[in-house]
């Protein structure tokens, strides 16, 4: 079995143009849904967890969740999301956490540093990601992190909880160096890799999963977007968990199967699934 840790099946689905409040899925969204997880589960993916950006990706999120046994959801907000009244997101996920195992919310994020996209309030990112660390030590849940072009920024914060033992989660989309990699590992946390591994310029990261223990990584998608070389430039999608997971067993010269099972090993464990 595999398992997709970072996807946005809310986004594959729905279109977010025109969005203002949150709305349950309709009848054709559902149906959407039950196809993009039967493609996954035809290649051998039978879990998918389904990450939060903001307050209504979130609860699209959660709304997938109960309406798919194989489903889970995490709340958070996105670095880039991080608007002026962010403190306002935080309590309403206050509020989601009370029922936060019925709803099936298994972790804190994507939350995160991301200074590629230009514009950013380094200071409001910074500390609505504070506040989402604060609120997974609280609930005991696991962060998954969004880091770009922001290593020192993410791991200087994450470095300030390192005595915090129930602080735990993935760098998601990991994109940095081998010095990079084993510095998070080191504070508890794992790399989530996915498509990008499969782009030709992209040694410095085969590299890092080339070298890190095996323990040390999740697999993700992060569908719709960065699909693999071989459906570049398509809508990415959970079924393609197994091509990252092929791929890595390549590189790493270790069975398909090994890759499979230590990584949901990894990821159960994490999630508590
Ligand atoms: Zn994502």
């Amino acid at each position: 079995m595999l398992i997709d840790t970072h996807c946005h099946l809310n986004i594959m689905i729905r279109d977010y143009a025109a969005k203002k409040e949150f709305k349950p899925l309709t009848e054709k969204e559902t149906t959407l849904c039950q196809e993009v997880i039967t493609a996954a589960n035809n290649h051998n993916v039978t879990t998918i967890i389904n990450v939060g950006t903001d307050l209504i990706e979130s609860l699209t999120c959660i709304d997938i969740a109960k309406r798919f046994s194989n489903c889970f959801a995490t709340i958070g907000l996105h670095p880039t999301d991080a608007h002026a009244n962010w403190q306002t997101t935080i309590v309403e996920f206050k509020e989601l956490l009370k029922q936060q195992t019925s709803l099936k919310i298994i972790g804190i994020g994507e939350c995160g540093i991301d200074k590629y996209h230009k514009g950013y309030d380094a200071k409001r990112q910074r500390q609505a990601f504070q506040a989402q660390i604060e609120l997974a030590i609280e609930h005991n849940l696991p962060i998954i992190v969004h880091s770009r072009d922001a290593d020192i920024e993410t791991y200087e914060i994450l470095a300030d909880y390192k005595n915090e033992p129930s602080l735990k989660g993935t760098i998601h989309c990991f994109s940095y160096n081998e010095n990079y990699a084993q510095k998070f590992i080191d504070l508890g946390f794992v790399l989530g890799l996915g498509g990008t591994i499969t782009y030709p310029k992209n040694e410095t990261l085969r590299n890092v999963a080339k070298t890190v223990p095996l323990e040390s990584i999740i697999l993700e998608t992060d569908a719709p977007f960065l699909a693999p070389q071989n459906v570049r430039g398509q809508q990415n999608s959970p079924a393609h968990i197994r091509t990252i997971a092929e791929f890595i067993a390549n590189l790493r010269n270790e069975e398909y199967k090994t890759i499979a099972k230590i990584t949901s090993e990894t990821t159960n464990n994490l999630f508590n699934i």
